[in-house]
């Protein structure tokens, strides 16, 4: 009997994940449901769309003929609004009910607003998809000074926007420096320096008391909860992520801020498997629940859930994630989880260069790179094999660092 499969998602994760269905199971049938009005596109590469720097028309990765010919039947504008995982089936807005032997949800989440008056007001903008950031670059194009909220790995790409569009910007945030979970002062302030570049002030122990708006309703102006006023036509807000979770409540799927999967991307349910930024996943390398936030990771996991979704158990998940910032003139990328672990070490190598790592016990479970990514590989060989390191942090530090620095130094100590 022909086996059935929706999938609903058609990001990275949920689209991956029907491409390797449809490639080891050439008879499945095969839905992908989606609440955009387009089929995949390349999420990094919307920041570019939006800063000015790149058309339309290579952000798209497939097309709707990619599904036909593969036989996927994609459902563009259609959004899951119940599952009911007894008698196995979705149903949409529409009322239509698919029903399935197989469901995954490649879901993702929703940009955070901030919890403050005014923060719908025309203006303020959140950046997740395409059409966001073909509202963001309208918005940048017209604005002569904006306010940026949240200090992390998203609230950067609002930075560059409005340096490469002339928006003058002040980039409000709370406590002393840029992602101060990951970096230190000495590390942040590399990027404070290339953000100042771009004509964007970075404002620390900082944030949004609430939004001052025109007689139109839209921003004129952020207020900190210092009481400073800073005059924005544009404010790009990105603090988190919701995950979309609401469709799953009433259901017996397990959720804890995303929902919960073992490391072959199963729920607690037989026939139900997630993927992506959704998932609050065993990661065998960290060896507890953790969850990723990355493009990279979001594909291999709807391949990994593919392939379990045809056979239990036959690969795990096993991943060192990455993220790289390339705005600026000298790289940057963090990877693994570099805001856990029980300890770290990290060291400036001058003007433009620094480097991070987070242990647990005595294991490198993440870092940051920025000026210098040579390393990279050498670290994140040493965290997925899990070696114990936790005596040589001098060495790890060293300029031009390479496994065989750790072999030679325990052989000098034998
Ligand atoms: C501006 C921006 C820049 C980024 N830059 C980087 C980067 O440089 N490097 C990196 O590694 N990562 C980056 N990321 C993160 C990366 O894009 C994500 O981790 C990845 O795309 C997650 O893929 P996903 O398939 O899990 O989720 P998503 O891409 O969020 O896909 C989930 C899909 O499910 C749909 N959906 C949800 N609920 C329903 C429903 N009930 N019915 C129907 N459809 C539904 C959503 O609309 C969405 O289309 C960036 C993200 C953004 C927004």
């Amino acid at each position: 009997m022909t086996e059935s499969f929706v999938i609903i998602g058609d990001g990275v994760a949920g689209s991956s994940a029907a491409e390797t269905l449809r490639e080891e199971e050439p008879d499945a049938d095969i839905t992908v449901l989606t609440d955009e009005g387009e089929a995949l596109y390349n999420r990094i590469l919307i920041k570019e769309f939006a800063k000015g720097k790149l058309p339309e028309a290579p952000i798209s990765i497939h097309d709707e003929g990619w599904y036909e010919e593969r036989d996927i039947d994609l459902r563009l504008d259609t959004l899951v609004v119940d599952l009911r995982t007894d008698a196995h089936e979705v149903e949409t807005h529409e009322g239509e009910v698919f029903e399935y032997d197989k469901l995954l949800l490649a879901i993702g989440g929703t940009p955070q607003q901030l919890p403050v008056g005014n923060s719908d007001a025309d203006g303020v903008h959140h950046f997740w998809t395409f059409q966001d950031a073909r509202g963001i670059k309208e918005a940048v194009e017209g604005a002569e000074n904006g306010v940026i909220v949240g200090a992390g790995l998203l609230g950067i790409d609002f930075a560059a926007i409005c340096g490469a569009q002339g928006v003058e910007a002040n980039y409000l945030m709370r406590g002393e420096c840029w992602w101060r979970y990951a970096l230190s002062k000495d590390g942040a302030e590399i990027m404070h320096e290339a953000m100042r570049e771009r004509g964007v002030e970075p404002v620390f122990d900082s944030g949004v008391d609430r939004f001052e708006t025109d007689d139109d309703g839209h921003i004129e102006a952020a207020v900190d909860p210092n009481g400073e006023r800073y005059p924005a036509d544009f404010a790009g807000v990105a603090i988190g992520l919701n995950f979309n979770t609401e469709l799953v409540e009433d259901t017996p799927i397990e959720i804890d801020d995303g929902i919960v999967v073992d490391e072959y991307m199963r729920t607690n349910l037989e026939d139900v498997y997630a993927a992506g930024d959704i998932t609050q996943f065993h990661d065998v390398i960290l060896g507890e629940r953790a969850q990723n936030g990355a493009w990279g990771s979001a594909k291999e996991q709807g391949t990994v859930a593919a392939r379990n979704m045809l056979e239990y158990g036959s690969e795990g998940f096993r991943w060192v994630s990455s993220y790289s910032i390339t705005h600026f003139d000298f790289p940057f990328l963090s990877f693994g989880h570099p805001t856990l672990g029980d300890d770290e070490i990290e060291r400036k190598f001058g003007e433009d260069e620094w480097r991070r790592l987070a242990l647990k016990d005595g294991k490198i479970v993440g870092g940051v790179l920025i000026g210098n990514l040579a390393p990279q590989s050498a670290y994140k060989q040493l965290m997925r094999e899990q070696v114990d390191v936790g005596a040589q942090k001098e060495t790890l530090m060293k300029e031009g660092f390479s496994v065989e620095d750790l072999e030679q130094e325990a052989a000098a100590g034998e």
